[in-house]
C-alpha cells in the first residue's frame, strides 16, 4: 500500500512520470486486469533509479511491465508499484557492429530502425509485440532465433536502485523463453546488441516475408497475450491444445482461438479469471488426453 508520505515523494521526483490507481488493463494487450497503486514511467535513468529508492525505504514491491504483451494482470489491485520504461527509447549505432538498445524502444522501431540504416540479425523479430526489455526477460524469438543470441551485454538497474551495472553476456543464462541470472526485481535499462550490415531490401524482404506468415497463422485482430504456454520439447502446445478438443472453447469472454489454440483471444468482457479458468482447463485436458505437461509462458503480473 502506498502511503501519503511516499505518494508526496514519488510525485515530488516524477511529476507526471508518476499515476494512480491505474487499471492494468490499459496496459497489457489481453486488456484485462484491475488497478495497480501506482504506474511509474520515469523519464531516465536517473528518475528510475530515485524510485527505486524511494520503493525500497518504503518497502513497497514493483513490477515491471514493458508492452504488457506477454503479461496477464489478475483482476484484483496489484499491491505495489508497476514500473514501464516507455520513456527510454534511444537507439543508436555503435561501434564494432553493435546496437545500444534502450528498455523502452519498441519491437516495430527497433524493425523499421534495421530496415531503414540495413541492420541484419534482428529480423526474427518483426511481428513479436513489446518492448525490447520484454523481449530480453523473454528471451523473444522464433524457432531457432532468439534475442538473446544477439546479446553483447545488459544495462541493469539493482532491485533497490543503489547501482546500474553493465553485465556481460557470460553472466546472463538465455533459456527458451527465460532469462536467468539477474536478482528478481532488477530493471533492464538496456542492451548491447550484435547485428551485421546488411542491405536494407533484403532486410525489408525478410521482414515483409516473416509478418505475411504471421498474419496467416496467428489471431492479430483479437486482443490476447501471444502464446500461453511454452512449446514442450518436441512438440506444439497449440497442437497439444487442439487435439483435446478445446479450440474456441470459451469462459466468459475468454476464449481458445479458433485461429491458434495456444492463444486465448478476449473476446469482449473477458476477465483475468476468465483467463485463467481456461489456462487449467487447457493445462488439466491436455494432461488427461495426452500426458503432456504444459508449462506457461504468459507471465502473471506480480504472480
Ligand atoms: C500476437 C502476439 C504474437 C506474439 N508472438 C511471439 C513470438 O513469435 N515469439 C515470442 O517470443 N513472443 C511472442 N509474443 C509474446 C510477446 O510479444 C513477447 O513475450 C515480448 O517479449 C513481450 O514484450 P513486452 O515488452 O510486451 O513484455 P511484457 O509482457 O510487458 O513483460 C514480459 C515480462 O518481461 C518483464 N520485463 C519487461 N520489461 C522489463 C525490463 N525492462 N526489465 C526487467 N523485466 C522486464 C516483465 O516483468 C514480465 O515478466 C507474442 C505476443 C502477441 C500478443
Amino acid at each position: 500500500m502506498i502511503d501519503a508520505e511516499l505518494r508526496t515523494a514519488l510525485e515530488a521526483r516524477l511529476g507526471g512520470g508518476v499515476r494512480f490507481d491505474v487499471p492494468l488493463a490499459r496496459l497489457t494487450s489481453l486488456r484485462v486486469g484491475g488497478p495497480a497503486d501506482a504506474v511509474v514511467t520515469p523519464a531516465d535513468r536517473a528518475e528510475l533509479c530515485d524510485a527505486l529508492r524511494l520503493l525500497a525505504r518504503h518497502q513497497v514491491d514493483h513490477f515491471v511491465i514493458g508492452g504488457g504483451f506477454n503479461s496477464l494482470a489478475s483482476d484484483a489491485p496489484i499491491e505495489g508499484v508497476v514500473i514501464q520504461l516507455a520513456k527510454l527509447r534511444k537507439l543508436e549505432e555503435r561501434p564494432g557492429g553493435r546496437l545500444r538498445v534502450e528498455a523502452g524502444v519498441s519491437h516495430s522501431q527497433l524493425t523499421r530502425f534495421c530496415c531503414e540504416q540495413g541492420f541484419g540479425g534482428l529480423e526474427f523479430g518483426a511481428g513479436i509485440p513489446g518492448s525490447i526489455g520484454g523481449w530480453l526477460a523473454m528471451n523473444a524469438g522464433i524457432p531457432d532465433r532468439e534475442i538473446g543470441a544477439r546479446v553483447v551485454e545488459l544495462e541493469v538497474a539493482s532491485p533497490t536502485g543503489r547501482r546500474l551495472a553493465h553485465l556481460p553476456a557470460e553472466r546472463l543464462h538465455f533459456t527458451y523463453r527465460s532469462l536467468r541470472g539477474l536478482a528478481p526485481g532488477s530493471v533492464i535499462v538496456s542492451a548491447l546488441l550484435d547485428v551485421e550490415r546488411r542491405d536494407p531490401a533484403a532486410v525489408r524482404a525478410e521482414v515483409d516475408a516473416l509478418l505475411a506468415r504471421r498474419g496467416q497463422t496467428q489471431p492479430l485482430s483479437v486482443p490476447s497475450c501471444g502464446s500461453v504456454f511454452k512449446n514442450p520439447p518436441g512438440d506444439y502446445a497449440g497442437r497439444l491444445i487442439e487435439a483435446a478438443g478445446l479450440k474456441g472453447c470459451r469462459v466468459g469472454g475468454a476464449q481458445i482461438s479458433t485461429v491458434h489454440a495456444n492463444f486465448i483471444a478476449n473476446t469482449g468482457g473477458a476477465t483475468a479469471s476468465d483467463v485463467l479458468a481456461l489456462i487449467d482447463l487447457a493445462r488439466e485436458r491436455v494432461r488427461a488426453h495426452s500426458g503432456a505437461r504444459l508449462e506457461r509462458e504468459v507471465r502473471i503480473l506480480g504472480g
